[in-house]
């Protein structure tokens, strides 16, 4: 039997507190606190906390962007495991690809922010992808891998109730560009594979989500695409209809 679909939303720099409460307000007084999907909301690092505090008994669950792996020192402008604890986060996204290819961040530093938040009990959601110049070049499969076993590397174990992976091709993110319901699932089979080849059946219960331009009108069919557990959103998770049109499409379709 399939587990709960996942629809996370990437806020990316968008949204003041004032705005965040009020967006998720409206979306808890529709009917998506009972569908069939487990919504994640992740919001900047400023509006965490007062959503948490805003939503009282939700189904809903709260994502930090980012984190830093230490739990305290001298890291001006970073946020630590322990600070978003204590805000209420549960789910933190690793590695997203503008962390990867506008921040630097390398598969070193994603190695440790997975340790450090599997660690603390919170739920990493970890994204992986390739570029264009990957996929036209045949390197998709194995940028992948590398990723998948850099990111993961030194785990011995996982718990795929408390992991979840984001494929999102670089190319397709905020471009209007989709990938193919056959690359999405051929991507998908690798990432399926190479966790099972980690971690045996855990690895293959781990739930993976599709990101990059998902909208209202193609999450139909990609909901169906082998393999999709859900998405991870960014655009179209910032206004009310498109992203309320997309859980219930996932719900109903997954
Ligand atoms: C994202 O930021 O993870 C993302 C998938 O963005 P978009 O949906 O806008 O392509």
């Amino acid at each position: 039997m399939k587990s709960i679909p996942i629809v996370a939303g990437n806020w990316k720099m968008y949204k003041t507190i004032e705005e965040g409460i009020s967006f998720v307000g409206k979306i808890q007084n529709r009917i998506l606190d009972t569908v069939d999907a487990k919504v994640i909301f992740c919001p900047p690092f400023t509006a965490l906390f007062p959503i948490v505090d805003s939503m009282g008994q939700h189904p809903f669950g709260v994502g930090a962007q980012n984190v830093h792996h230490e739990s305290h020192g001298a890291f001006t402008g970073e946020i630590s495991i322990d600070m978003l604890k204590s805000a209420g986060v549960d789910y933190v996204i690793i590695g997203h690809s503008e962390r990867r290819h506008v921040f630097g961040e390398t598969d070193r530093w994603i190695n440790k922010k997975i340790h450090a938040v599997i660690e603390s009990g919170l739920i990493p959601l970890f994204c992986i992808g390739e570029t264009l110049e990957d996929r036209q070049s045949g390197q998709t499969s194995a940028v992948l891998k590398a990723q998948i076993e850099l990111g993961l590397s030194g785990l011995t174990e996982i718990n795929p109730d408390q992991f979840i992976v984001a494929y999102e091709p670089v190319w397709a993110i905020g471009t209007g560009e989709t990938a193919s319901v056959e690359q999405i699932e051929t991507a998908h089979k690798d990432v399926k594979g190479i966790l099972t080849s980690l971690f045996e059946a855990n690895g293959a219960h781990i739930p993976i989500l599709y990101g990059g331009s998902v909208n209202a009108d193609n999450a139909k069919s990609l909901i169906q695409a082998e393999g999709v557990d859900g998405f991870l959103i960014g655009g179209a998770s910032l206004k009310i209809e498109s992203f309320c049109h997309i859980v219930e499409t996932v719900a109903a379709h997954y």
